[in-house]
């Protein structure tokens, strides 16, 4: 399908055009940015570097009930399940990330929460054409106007949108708001392409990752996971708010005889996460869960799928609390191989 073109004062209209869908967009929730359902009262702006949280938590939310169960009983009630949903504008980073995560979801056994959800969404990107504060995405694969993941890329040209639709999808979608979108011309094209090509040249943060996956390993004992880990408060913020990590714990809760499965963002940062019944702690101190952290996300995910575990987005190092860098780490264990 050839591009289109939306006129920014018509960008309302489209979303109202998109039925029965569910729009998500990023808007501003107390302090942070995140993907939330469109409503009348909510101002749409596609005006944001990225958002705070990603929109993983659309497809692996924060918390979410398995099941529900009665105690005694024998039945259990299976809440997956829900809406086709719209997620727009988001960025390229972070429609990578969930193509990333489905890998696991998708490994040894197909993960039906997950994966339901994940079926029944749209993204539709929009181009970073000011890329945020230490993004990297060019180091690991992907570029402020990647494709992939996305099934339309938007590219902000001023006072019209360019949209590329990517996927029958994303095709799907053009056609539910056509009178909308008018065609667009060769001339957008180019100088959407040229918007592109001067956005990868403001990304300044870069690293070499040749080598890692299979380096990783050799540095086992090194003394970087000693310094990386020294600062560290282990508070997680930095996997929390990471587009591809996905680690979960599972719990049960009761309510009188009322009981609920549910499971919940985890990470592999915290002393429990590891922590066996008998006391013992294959990971006990920082030290060992940083080294983790590096490790799984450029060894043992290159290793296991093919892809690295990371995209560059930048979100680890502008939230870390205490400045803990990861261009820096993987600059260093790059240096010690
Ligand atoms: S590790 Fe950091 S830079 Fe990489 S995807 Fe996660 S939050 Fe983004
Ligand atoms: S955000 Fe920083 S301080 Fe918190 S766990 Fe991650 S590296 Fe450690």
């Amino acid at each position: 399908m050839e591009s289109l073109k939306l006129d920014k004062d018509k960008l309302k209209d489209f979303i109202a055009a998109l039925d029965s869908k569910k729009v998500y967009a990023p808007q501003k929730v107390g302090e942070t940015i995140k993907f939330a359902p469109v409503n009348g009262d909510l101002e749409v702006s596609l005006d944001f570097a990225n958002t705070t949280v990603p929109p993983k938590e659309i497809v692996f939310p924060q918390t979410e009930t398995m099941f529900l169960f009665e105690q005694g009983g024998t039945d259990i009630n299976l809440t997956k399940g829900g809406a086709e949903k719209v997620l727009l504008g988001v960025r390229p980073c972070d429609a990578r990330a969930m193509s990333v995560v489905d890998n696991l979801f998708s490994w040894d056994i197909d993960d039906p929460y997950y994966l339901d959800k994940r079926k029944k969404i749209t993204l539709v990107g929009l181009a970073c054409l000011e890329p945020p504060l230490n993004c990297f995405c060019p180091s690991v694969g992907g570029g402020p106007a990647s494709t992939e993941g996305l099934d339309i890329l938007m590219t902000d040209l001023g006072d019209a949108y360019l949209f590329q639709p990517l996927t029958p999808k994303g095709e799907q979608l053009c056609q539910l708001s056509s009178e909308l979108l008018q065609p667009a011309g060769a001339e957008d094209n180019a100088r959407a392409e040229e918007l592109h090509r001067e956005a990868e040249k403001k990304i300044t943060r870069e690293v070499d990752i040749k080598g890692l996956a299979e380096g990783l390993p050799s540095l086992w004992k090194s003394e970087i996971w000693k310094e990386v880990a020294e600062p560290c408060l282990g508070c997680g913020i930095c996997t929390y708010l990471c587009p591809t990590c996905h680690c979960f714990d599972i719990q049960d809760e009761m309510e009188g005889l009322d009981g609920r499965r549910c499971r919940m963002w985890d990470s592999c940062l915290f002393k429990e996460y590891t922590l066996h019944a008998s006391g013992h702690n294959p990971r006990p101190s920082r030290r060992e869960r940083q080294r983790n952290r590096i490790n799984h996300k450029f060894s043992y995910f290159v290793d296991k799928f093919g892809v690295t575990a990371c995209v560059g987005c930048g979100r680890c190092i502008n939230l870390c609390p205490v400045n803990i860098d990861i261009v820096d780490i993987l600059s260093k264990v790059k240096e010690a191989l």
